[in-house]
């Protein structure tokens, strides 16, 4: 995995921390955290040292599977936005039980808030917030099935851990409450997997 690294030296950090443009073309810098790789100069807020991973060209990164920075263009082409939706919706995917908001995931994936709402409405058709909120009730329903875990665990481990709020939110997606959609489904279970009585959806 480490092939194609150069090893950060004290002024590849600098010129990362201080978007220094005489480096811009020298190398690239990666973010391991977010799979994302820039210029030097990019403004981007600075990753923590131990989660880069320098390149001598954009190439490298990209063949390492990191994408693009939106902001700095590090391969000199605009990434195309139905790429940037797929890293957003995929770093959901995989982050849902974290602290998720528009700003966070503008700010990781180095777009503007509204940019990213924008796009991501016009191509998602719901927006980034209604993503990260089915994502988070369909992952509460697998666990409200799938395990014993109580409403507020559940809540919690999908990233909604105001319990209040969490039922809420359930509530008015499913039609019931999260223990309510939990009995539902154990009986059907029982008869059978037989659709019967209230409708679950
Ligand atoms: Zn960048």
């Amino acid at each position: 995995m480490e092939t194609s690294d150069l090893s950060i030296t004290d002024d590849m950090w600098r010129a990362i921390v201080e978007n220094d443009k005489s480096y811009d073309g020298v190398f690239w810098y990666a973010v391991k955290t977010t799979g994302i790789f820039c210029r030097p100069s990019c403004k981007s807020r600075p990753p923590k040292k131990e989660n880069i991973r320098v390149f001598k060209t954009a190439e490298q990164a990209l063949a390492e599977q990191f994408r693009p920075c939106k902001r700095c263009k590090p391969t000199g082409q605009h990434l195309p936005d139905h790429e940037w939706m797929a890293w957003v919706t995929e770093y959901v995917n995989s982050h849902y039980m974290e602290d998720l908001s528009l700003h966070i995931l503008a700010e990781i994936s180095h777009g503007s808030p509204y940019h990213l709402h924008r796009t991501f409405k016009r191509i998602m058709h719901i927006t980034p917030m209604e993503y990260i909120q089915q994502t988070r009730l369909a992952q509460a329903r697998k666990q409200l099935i799938g395990s014993d875990k109580s409403v507020a665990e559940v809540g919690k481990s999908v990233g909604l851990s105001n319990t209040p709020y969490f039922i809420t939110l359930f509530k008015k997606n499913m039609g019931c409450t999260p223990l309510q959609y939990r009995q539902l489904k154990s009986q059907e279970a029982q008869n059978g997997g037989i659709q019967h009585g209230k409708s679950n959806e």
